[in-house]
């Protein structure tokens, strides 16, 4: 039996700081995903992608701050989520998981279709979440991702995402990049002028890489390769640390969740279902069994 490949997320700068790559590789990402949800593989690549855009914004978290992303389209997987935190950590889930053979969409653009909005949320702990919306472009996740950098942040960037899937449906690989020039700090004319060049040159770097499934290796992405294809002058690490999939869920919050539907309707969920009632979280697709004496009303009759 072979080991999972270890997921990376890996960040990089160059030229002085004004020129920035995160690099991620997700094999083992859009593997869990497709496991936990049982999902047909353009679903999981989908979720997957979902994924890597909140991985890839997740960048500038701290303690318990979180970022979700959502896609919301017209086509026939109508949504997918997922939520990052500050360490690496994300959880994602579909609005559904699996397709009738004849009906399944055989593209990720198709699944959710060009129409449609993404949607960050920005839980920074301080108060309401900041969300920020952009119209999707293409429904394929990352130029949706990238127009939203320039729509809300007004950040030139390039994002890549992709993946290959053996013929019975298994991810073989997966990876996606970001790659953006900073607003030039200073005001003057040079900044402005230098910081157009350096992005300029970027879009015809990124334009001239060979197609990203191409550069997924078994493991996910070579992040050395690819940063050498968008700054040959040389590159700066900051940062290589581990991805995985977590989830935030657990028996205390399952059932905190029931306590604050209230009485009511738990008995009746109780009444309908039978003990114990087999709770499912939908970011992972746990499930937590509750008995009636678990809640703080306890066992005894409602009265
Ligand atoms: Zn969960």
């Amino acid at each position: 039996m072979t080991a999972e490949p270890q997921d990376r997320m890996i960040r990089a700068i160059a030229a002085g700081g004004e020129v920035r790559a995160t690099i991620l590789t997700t094999t083992a990402l859009t593997r869990e995903i497709q496991r936990r949800h049982q999902m047909d593989a353009v679903v999981a690549a989908a979720t997957s992608r979902v994924a890597s855009s909140a991985l890839l914004l997740s960048t500038a978290l701290k303690g318990d701050q979180s970022v979700t992303i959502e896609v919301r389209g017209a086509g026939p997987l109508t949504y997918a989520r997922a939520t990052a935190d500050a360490y690496g950590g994300v959880r994602a889930y579909a609005a559904r998981d699996t397709f009738p053979d004849a009906e399944r969409p055989a593209t990720i653009q198709a699944a959710f279709g060009a129409e449609g909005r993404l949607l960050v949320i920005r839980d920074l702990g301080l108060g309401e979440p900041y969300q920020g919306v952009t119209p999707l472009i293409t429904g394929s996740v990352a130029h949706d991702l990238t127009f939203y950098y320039l729509n809300s942040e007004q950040i030139r960037t390039a994002v890549g995402m992709d993946e290959r899937f053996t013929a019975a449906g298994t991810c073989e690989a997966s990876g996606a990049f970001l790659v953006q020039a900073l607003p030039p700090a200073g005001q003057t004319v040079q900044d402005e002028l230098r910081h157009l060049a350096l992005t300029e040159q970027l879009a015809d770097r990124v334009e001239a890489l060979p197609p990203l499934r191409e550069l997924l290796a078994d493991g996910g992405l070579d992040a050395e390769v690819l940063l050498a294809e968008f700054f040959p002058e040389g590159f700066s690490i900051l940062e290589d640390s581990p991805i995985a999939f977590r989830c935030a869920c657990s028996q205390e919050r399952m059932q905190d969740g029931l306590r604050m539907l209230g009485r009511a309707e738990v008995d009746e969920a109780f009444a309908e279902e039978g003990e114990p009632l087999h709770l499912r979280c939908h970011f992972c697709n746990n499930i937590y069994p509750v008995y009636q004496k678990d809640l703080p009303w306890g066992s005894s009759e409602p009265g």
